[in-house]
């Protein structure tokens, strides 16, 4: 089986359109939250992904879209996009977003997936050694895959106790055997990438194979960028898109 993960798609209509065609042919559509917030389009990307059956979990963007109060913990660029979602999404995006899980067990693999962390679905920003190697051996399955931190990153047992997780830092077309190892996969964000390469980020895993490859995809950001300056967004969140950071 095929699967894409993508997340962290924030509205970014042009990066997820991309990416899909991109993609070919996949067995399976498994998102790891952070559908909206940011940019220019939400109820569009919203309806890309239920049509292309995607397994969806709830990030933190998400979340405050519907109504949570999640809102209150954002900086004031991210809280200004996000009142600007909640006025422009239609209400079937709206009760979409509030039913999203917190967590999926998707069929094909033995692995979780959430926005955050295993042991802390929504908030947790898995960017440091430590708090992964707490939440890979809270892992009930053998893998977990997140996002939040829009880095594309791993986090792997080793074979050694004195060190017991080691971080990857994964580049384009790094190719992981997946193994026994307990690890956590970050695909990267699809919408708005952290890591200083603007171009779209995302996972692809053969089952059969046990095998994940990341994937950076170049897209007209410039489009992204125009539709953001008709809605009155941040342009620091335009700018951005550019820089990858
Ligand atoms: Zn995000």
């Amino acid at each position: 089986m095929r699967v894409a993960v993508l997340s962290d798609i924030h509205s970014n209509l042009v990066a997820l359109e991309a990416v899909l065609a991109q993609l070919g042919s996949i067995d399976a559509l498994w998102v790891a939250g952070d559908l909206v917030g940011y940019g220019p389009e939400p109820s569009a990307v919203v309806a890309r992904i239920r049509e292309s059956n995607g397994v969806v979990v709830r990030g933190n963007h998400d979340d405050a879209a519907a109504g949570g109060e999640s809102i209150e913990s954002f900086s004031p660029d991210a809280y200004a996009a996000m009142i600007w979602t909640r006025r422009v999404i239609d209400e079937e995006t709206r009760a979409y977003l509030a039913e999203l899980p917190e967590a999926v067990v998707p069929e094909g693999l033995d692995v979780t997936l959430v926005h955050g962390s295993p042991l802390d679905p929504i908030w947790e920003y898995l960017d440091s050694t430590e708090a992964a190697a707490e939440n890979v051996s809270a892992l009930s399955t053998r893998y977990g895959l997140v996002g939040h931190t829009h880095v594309p990153v791993v986090f792997r047992q080793t074979r050694r106790s004195s060190w017991p997780i080691e971080p990857v830092l994964v580049g384009p077309d790094y190719r992981l055997d997946l193994d026994d190892r307990k690890l956590i996969a970050n695909p990267g964000s699809v919408g708005q990438p952290r890591d200083g390469d603007w171009r779209a980020s995302y996972m692809t895993i053969d089952t059969d194979r046990a095998q994940a490859v990341w994937h950076r995809l170049a897209y007209d950001v410039a489009a992204t960028q125009t539709a953001m300056a008709r809605t009155g967004l941040p342009q620091r969140l335009a700018r951005r898109l550019e820089h990858g950071l």
